[in-house]
């Protein structure tokens, strides 16, 4: 449910897991997941107040840039696009290849003179453009957001 929240936290560069993504055998009961955030040093986020209660940190609403704006004002984020971090698999990015970057027909024209990053993971490409600027442009007024 929070599924925009963890795409903004990993453009931001913040090592986010998803309880959606842990997989068979992953954790799925609220006592394993605060255990799993206790263990690894995380914060808990979770829409549950019940498990909020326990442990997790509510998030509220539905508009992720609202609930970016939150976190940012509870000390816990700095919204700044930092396109070092997978946004769907969370691996840690590589600038691109060569090879990898002229196989790729999806990216701009112009992608020479770019920044292009390389998912190892799932393989996925990121870059510097358009897209990535008004993706920065909203994480800059998260921070300028009152609640
Ligand atoms: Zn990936």
């Amino acid at each position: 449910m929070l599924g925009p929240l963890v795409r903004y936290l990993r453009f931001m560069g913040y090592d986010t897991l998803a309880a959606t993504e842990l997989g068979p055998g992953g954790p799925r009961e609220d006592s394993e997941l605060l255990r799993l955030a206790a263990t690894e040093g995380r914060v808990l986020l979770t829409r549950d107040r019940e498990l909020a209660s326990r442990g997790g940190l509510l998030v509220d609403g539905d508009d992720v840039l609202g609930q970016v704006a939150a976190l940012f004002r509870a000390g816990l984020v700095e919204p700044v696009l930092r396109l070092d971090r997978c946004s769907r698999c969370n691996t840690l990015l590589r600038p691109a290849r060569p090879d990898e970057t002229a196989a790729a027909t999806y990216l701009p024209a112009d992608h020479a003179s770019r920044t292009v990053v390389c998912c190892d993971t799932c393989g996925r490409l990121y870059w510097a453009g358009s897209h990535a600027d008004r993706l920065a442009e909203r994480l800059e007024r998260a921070s300028d957001r009152n609640g």
